[in-house]
């Protein structure tokens, strides 16, 4: 745990940062624990990861989150990594351990899990479906497995990242063959490609034949711009649960405050503020 007393300044790096969410969120648990920390984003570019973490040091910095693409620069860059950081090569999150040393962490597929689970759906026996196999395709991955997945079928357009995702959890398994009879047996169905993403290539799109979906499926959607996207939309249409991926980024955000505080941060209030940031964006043109 880290030492968490008096004020302090927490900053996120990666690039791009300025539409993240994370200054509104972190900034309103702060203020509804009368956390004397403030926490601002830098906009650091690939290359510049453990320059980035060598800041912490040098500024005293009391936390630091890591956002694309610098996730794997700074699990390099620090003195020690969680075990999640060590399995996927990668760190979310720095915290700034008793000692002053650096230790790296992955909080985004534990985020995932927590959101899940406060959303009501037990990850414990489940199986599941997670369509890709990027950084957050993989951190699902690996935390599913830790949480008690039973089966974890991992779709991906490029095949080889398919079995390189799988590798991170004793269940789960790159999809073969019919990929369509997968998806329809999974109990939760996991979005964790770019498509949906409003500024991506494919802001329409779907990720997989949506005739599939039944009443009895939980579908995941972790691209949160925009909250409603067409696949939870064609969930919906279906009659399958739709979850979206704000709960995910605001409970990894959580899961940071408590690596960095030692007490777990009101998860509503970080939500609300997510959620009025994005209205306020909406509001202005
Ligand atoms: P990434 O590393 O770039 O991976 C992108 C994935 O999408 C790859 O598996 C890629 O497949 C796949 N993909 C891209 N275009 C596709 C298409 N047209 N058809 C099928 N698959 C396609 O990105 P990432 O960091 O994992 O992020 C993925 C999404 O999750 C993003 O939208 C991001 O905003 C969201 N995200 C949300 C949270 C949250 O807290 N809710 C956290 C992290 C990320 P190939 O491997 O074949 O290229």
């Amino acid at each position: 745990m880290a030492a968490a007393a008096g004020p302090g300044v927490a900053a996120l790096v990666g690039s791009p940062v300025a539409h993240s969410l994370s200054p509104a969120i972190h900034r309103a648990a702060f203020a509804a624990a009368g956390v004397d920390w403030s926490y601002v984003a830098f906009d650091v570019a690939s290359g510049r990861g453990a320059a980035a973490v060598a800041a912490v040091r040098t500024l005293g910095l009391r936390g630091l989150s890591v956002t694309t693409p610098l996730k794997e620069e700074a699990a390099a860059a620090v003195d020690a990594l969680s075990p999640a950081a060590v399995a996927m090569g990668a760190a979310n999150t720095v915290v700034v351990d008793r000692d002053g040393r650096l230790r790296g962490e992955s909080t985004d597929g534990d985020g995932f899990v927590a959101s899940l689970t406060a959303d009501g759906v037990d990850p414990v026996g489940r199986r599941f479906a997670v369509l890709g196999a990027g950084g957050a395709a993989r951190s699902v991955v690996e935390a599913l497995g830790r949480a008690g997945a039973v089966d974890i079928v991992v779709v991906n357009r490029s095949p080889a990242r398919a079995e390189a995702a799988a590798a991170l959890a004793a269940t789960a398994r790159p999809a073969t063959g019919d990929v369509g009879g997968e998806l329809a047996a999974a109990d939760v169905i996991v979005n964790a490609t770019t498509v949906g993403f409003a500024g991506g290539d494919e802001p329409d799109g779907v990720p997989f034949d949506v005739a599939v979906l039944h009443p009895g499926h939980v579908v995941c959607d972790l691209v949160y711009h925009p909250m409603e996207t067409p696949l939870l939309r064609a969930a919906r249409g279906a009659g399958a649960r739709a979850v979206d991926g704000l709960g995910m980024l605001v409970h990894q955000a959580a899961l940071q405050q408590q690596l960095w505080l030692g007490h777990l941060p009101d998860v509503a209030v970080m939500r609300a503020a997510a959620e009025a940031e994005l209205t306020r964006r909406r509001a202005t043109p």
